[in-house]
């Protein structure tokens, strides 16, 4: 006999990226190949370490600030997160009753399904179209929360902005638009919260300000959809230390802006040098690219790969099981790696 809920009994559990300790080229977790800014790095020197006997600042006001500024919204229209990991799970047990539902679009991040199985909740998966655009039928769906990444995760394919509009207008329930990767296409839905009560955005500080394990993330929602969230988050979901770097690093765009440039360049052209070689690529407007080999499995390449010191992702369900996901390193990582390929 099993302790647990039935669903959790029978839940697969998502599958992060591996976070290897031997020495590899990581490509597979779409995180920054550039360290944090240096003042990041001061600010965390110079964090008192007597600070550690307290408990945080409950709802991260200097972070809010920070964020509020750069995202050019109000400091109460932003709730901070573990992670934007952090504020799914928050809207996931804010938004949803047992008998909601969410809706969301395949291929895309897998999380969204895993948190809303552990609620106990339907899932209504959407296929995308051939090119990944959407169907049709996602407007429509009246599922309580539509969760859709844009840029999309695994594909790296952006949504027009069109697609966002018409989905806040048309759904009575929640639309999340998770800018996980909206750094890298400089396109961005916040300015829209102004516009519709039901619309949350999330970002992350993960893969643009090169923090993820820092766990930064933000929901970013009109005040009143704000507070609410609030109310469900745990009393201090953001650590001290994480809070003091998220402010250092949000203080310093013109250190992270570079970064992401330099992403976006070796981006275009490591999808140009893989379409040269006969791959498939799919169009990525973010920190890392979808492509199908020319020749081979794709689930062998990645294990050749690995095996001589480059570690990718390889997905084995439907859609992505022939293709490969490289992150975007340095242009020196990426040079190694084609040479492998
Ligand atoms: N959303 C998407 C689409 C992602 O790919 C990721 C990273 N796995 C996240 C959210 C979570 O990012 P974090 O919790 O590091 O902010």
């Amino acid at each position: 006999m099993s302790f647990f809920r039935k669903n959790i009994s029978e839940l697969e559990p998502y599958v992060p990226g591996k976070q290897p300790k031997e020495n590899i080229v990581k490509l597979n977790a779409n995180e920054n190949p550039y360290p944090p800014s240096p003042k990041v790095v001061s600010a965390i020197d110079n964090f008192s370490k007597d600070n550690l006997r307290l408990y945080s600042d409950a709802v991260s006001e200097e972070v809010r600030k920070a964020a509020a500024n750069s995202f050019r919204v109000n400091t109460d229209e932003i709730i901070v997160g573990n992670g934007s990991d952090d504020i799914l799970t928050i809207i996931v047990r804010s938004f949803l009753e047992t008998d909601g539902k969410i809706a969301v679009v395949d291929p895309s991040y897998t999380l969204y399904e895993t948190l809303a199985e552990i609620h106990g909740v339907e899932t209504e998966k959407f296929s995308l179209e051939e090119d990944y655009s959407l169907p049709e039928s996602y407007f429509g769906t009246k599922a309580k929360v539509k969760f859709l990444p844009n840029p999309n995760a695994q594909t790296g394919t952006l949504f027009p902005q069109e697609n966002i509009v018409r989905l806040c207008a048309e759904s009575r329930g929640v639309v999340v638009i998770d800018e996980a990767y909206a750094a890298f296409a400089n396109v961005t839905s916040i300015p829209l919260i102004k516009e519709f009560k039901n619309l949350v955005v999330l970002r992350t500080l993960s893969k643009s300000h090169s923090l993820a394990g820092m766990r930064i993330g933000f929901g970013i929602a009109e005040a009143e959809i704000v507070s609410g969230l609030m109310k469900v988050k745990d009393s201090y979901n953001v650590n001290s230390l994480s809070q003091v770097a998220a402010t250092a690093a949000l203080q310093d765009e013109s250190y992270v802006q570079k970064n992401i440039e330099k992403i976006i360049e070796t981006r275009n052209w490591f999808a140009s040098a893989l379409t040269d070689r006969g791959w498939e690529v799919v169009p990525s407007e973010a920190n890392f690219v979808l492509a199908k080999p020319s020749i081979g499995e794709a689930k062998d390449i990645f294990a050749e790969l690995e095996k001589s010191g480059y570690l990718v992702r390889h997905f084995s369900t439907p859609r992505l099981n022939d293709k490969l996901r490289f992150s975007i390193g340095t242009k020196e990582q990426m040079l190694g790696l084609l040479e492998k390929l």
